[in-house]
């Protein structure tokens, strides 16, 4: 085994890598850029050393800089998470030629499988099914079209260098071909520097399972069991778990041993990931992920394996640890991709910092110990009071449960999601609840359409705030004017609301999803207090809980208890398993709003501009889009908010722009 390591990666996977090496015993290495150097994998590691700055193409992309540090530290190998690095043949080959082991599979392996087009031809050799389709050389337009034409519509265009769901295309009909493949040729040539496609029949319907496999430098090869990642939102995971549900044995060994033979074929050393796509029974190779996958925990929790462990042995040579016959499945396992990003705007990332940060009780996974099978993990490579910055993933945390069964597990998944806290960045996790509680979901009705589906339910604008949230609400509002009166003067913030013995008091809130205004009045007279959210005055009281910003309330007949975390005159109340968020309208301080209206032409977050559609005099209609940006790997593209004309574009391609910034001048009309 290893002495130390350098771990090539940040957030949650570099910590997560982190933790098994500390198990080990064996010393880890952090890299990190300008944006990270208060970063958690820098704390966590035992050493760290500066890469660079904070765009990833000056720090954890920069192959020199990362040996050089491994070769100053004196780490033996590397581990590149995923993302970044780890699919880079250049970078293994580097880490090679400097004398350094790469924690993964060889170079010609991940050249092998990093071309879709190239490893089809090669599955296609060892005899794994393959969707129907062309992969072939030929990129001449008019051939591409005539294959599409003859597999019959719907067809899927598919970057070959792609990845993290970009670059893909659905062609629905013949005479749409040709404009389809010129503009996956686009993105494919400016997001992989490569524009050669491939096209599969697109199949309606289908779920994405995939299997773990894992390979050792001595030709054993296993397969850890299989993963359902089928509810996705553009082609991009949201939630995923082991097993698949409704696997029939059979199938669940065929799919394990076409992994298996596909690893072979390219002689694949260490973890990877065979991705297939389903249709009922049938099971076809899609790609193979050359690396340790973002999803890969929940293969830990229902084989009580440490696969970073298995990657540092299989690297340092040793055999796998276990046999097939080894390997067991012990219940089931569901992982949520907790995401700083608005679900209502397209899943728009969104930054800031983290001012409130509270996961389920479960807490951090501690690999190796009883926690091993806890129910809860939470995977994550932030803290409270950290920022998620436009440089990078905005993942939060990824939520992991295990249960005796699936039902189990999900009803451990929609508790712990109720029980996470998040002030700061939108974040994704009423979305996620929504998710984990739909019908399809709970009853394992799984294919990779179900979002779009349930679209209306998924997304609908929550309820009216609970008036159980409202009276929390109140409730911190009067302690906290109570600890302000005892802090600065007696008489300052009660006195307006004295009234001969008793008095009453109206507030105005603002629910700040839906733009609502919500009244509540409060009266007190003598010992009684009342308060009316919505209907008539209720007799009410309130208290103070042990914990910080815990306080609770009795409205009527109803007790509850919950959390409100203050952040100026914004209330983020957690309760009932749901956040709301109120905005206290004081009317004593109230500016006008600076509110970012839908239709404005300005950049909805940093980021750089990838496409410009448009030019000076152009005449558009609502809708028309005009700008692509790009931002923490996700394209955005804004359109004109009204019909008008364009007078001026303020931006070009492979700008950077500031959150905010006006992007171009549209004139009404
Ligand atoms: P895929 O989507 O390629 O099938 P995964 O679901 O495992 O596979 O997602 C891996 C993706 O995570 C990468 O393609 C990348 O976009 C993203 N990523 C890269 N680095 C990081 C990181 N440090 N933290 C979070 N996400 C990352
Ligand atoms: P990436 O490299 O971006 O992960 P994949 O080839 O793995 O690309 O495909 C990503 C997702 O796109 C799949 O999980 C699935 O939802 C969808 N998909 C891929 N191929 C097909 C197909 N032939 N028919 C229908 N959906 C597909
Ligand atoms: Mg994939």
């Amino acid at each position: 085994m290893f002495n130390k390591i350098l771990i090539a990666n940040r957030g949650e996977i570099a910590c997560r890598v982190a933790a098994t090496c500390r198990r080990l015993g064996v010393k880890s290495v952090a890299v990190f850029s300008d944006a990270d150097a208060n970063a958690k994998h820098v704390a966590a590691c035992d050493e760290a050393v500066h890469i660079g700055e904070a765009a990833a193409a000056q720090s954890y992309l920069r192959i020199e800089r990362i040996i050089a540090a491994a070769r100053a530290t004196g780490a033996q190998a590397i581990h590149p998470g995923y993302g970044f690095l780890s699919e880079n043949e250049d970078f293994a080959r580097a880490c090679d030629e400097a004398g350094i082991v790469f924690i993964g599979p060889p170079v010609e392996a991940i050249a092998a499988m990093g071309s879709k087009a190239a490893a089809k031809a090669l599955m296609h050799a060892a005899a794994v099914p393959l969707v129907p389709g062309y992969h072939g050389d030929d990129q001449d337009a008019a051939l591409l079209q005539r294959e599409a034409d003859a597999m019959g519509y719907p067809v899927l265009l598919k970057a070959s260098a792609g990845g993290g769901g970009k670059g893909m295309r659905v062609v629905e009909r013949s005479e749409d071909f040709a404009a389809a493949l010129a503009s996956c040729k686009r993105e494919a040539a400016s997001s992989f520097g490569n524009d050669r496609v491939l096209i599969e029949k697109y199949l309606t319907r289908p779920r994405h399972v995939e299997v773990q496999v894992f390979a050792d430098k001595h030709g054993g090869a296993v397969y850890l069991f299989d993963r359902d990642c089928s509810v996705q939102r553009r082609h991009q995971k949201v939630l995923e778990e082991a097993p698949a549900p409704g696997l029939d044995e059979s199938v669940r060994r065929a799919m394990g041993e076409a992994a298996v033979a596909a690893a072979r074929a390219v002689q694949y050393v260490g973890a990877g990931t065979v991705e297939f796509i389903m249709t009922g029974a049938d099971f076809y190779f899609m790609e193979m992920n050359t690396r340790l996958q973002v999803e890969h925990p929940v293969t830990e929790m229902v084989t009580g394996l440490d696969l970073v462990e298995w990657q540092l042995r299989v690297a340092a040579g040793e055999p796998l640890p276990l046999e097939q016959s080894q390997l067991v499945v012990q219940g089931h396992a569901l992982e949520a991709r907790i995401y700083a990003e608005n679900p209502s705007r397209g899943f728009l990332p969104s930054t800031g910092t983290l001012k409130h940060l509270r996961m389920p009780a479960g807490g951090e996974f501690t690999i190796g110990t009883a926690l091993q099978r806890a129910s809860v993990r939470i995977d994550s490579g932030v803290r409270e009071g950290d920022t998620i910055t436009p440089f990078y993933d905005p993942m939060i945390a990824k939520l992991i449960v295990h249960g005796a069964t699936r039902e189990d597990a999900l009803a451990r998944m929609q508790r712990a999601l109720e029980a996470c806290e998040v002030v700061g960045p939108h974040t994704n996790v009423e979305f996620l609840h929504r998710l984990v509680t739909c019908e399809p979901f709970a009853s394992a009705d799984l294919d990779t359409g179900l979002i779009e589906r349930h679209h209306d339910a998924l997304f609908a604008p929550h309820q009216q705030p609970l008036r159980e949230a409202l009276a929390l609400a109140c409730a911190a509002l009067l302690a906290r004017e109570a600890d302000r009166s005892r802090d600065v003067s007696p008489w300052t913030a009660l006195s307006h609301w004295r009234l001969n013995g008793g008095y009453t008091q109206s507030h105005t809130w603002r629910d700040v999803e839906t733009d609502a205004a919500i009244s509540a009045t409060y009266a007190q007279d003598g010992n009684t207090q009342k308060l009316a959210c919505a209907g008539g005055l209720e007799s009410w009281t309130w208290w103070r809980g042990a914990g910080a910003d815990e306080y609770g309330t009795t409205i009527g007949d109803t007790r509850v208890t919950g959390r409100v975390f203050i952040d100026g005159d914004v209330f983020h109340v957690f309760c009932l398993g749901t956040a709301v968020v109120l905005e206290w309208q004081n009317l004593l301080a109230h500016a006008a709003d600076t509110e970012h209206g839908e239709g404005r032409l300005t950049a909805p977050m940093p980021g750089k501009v990838i496409a410009v559609l448009v030019e000076p005099g152009a005449v558009v209609e609502k809708g028309t889009p005009l700008i692509v940006m790009e931002a923490m790997k996700m394209e955005h593209t804004i359109g004109a908010p009204a019909a008008g004309k364009v007078t001026e574009v303020l931006y070009g391609v492979g700008d950077q722009v500031a959150d905010g910034a006006q992007l171009l001048v549209l004139e009404a009309g």
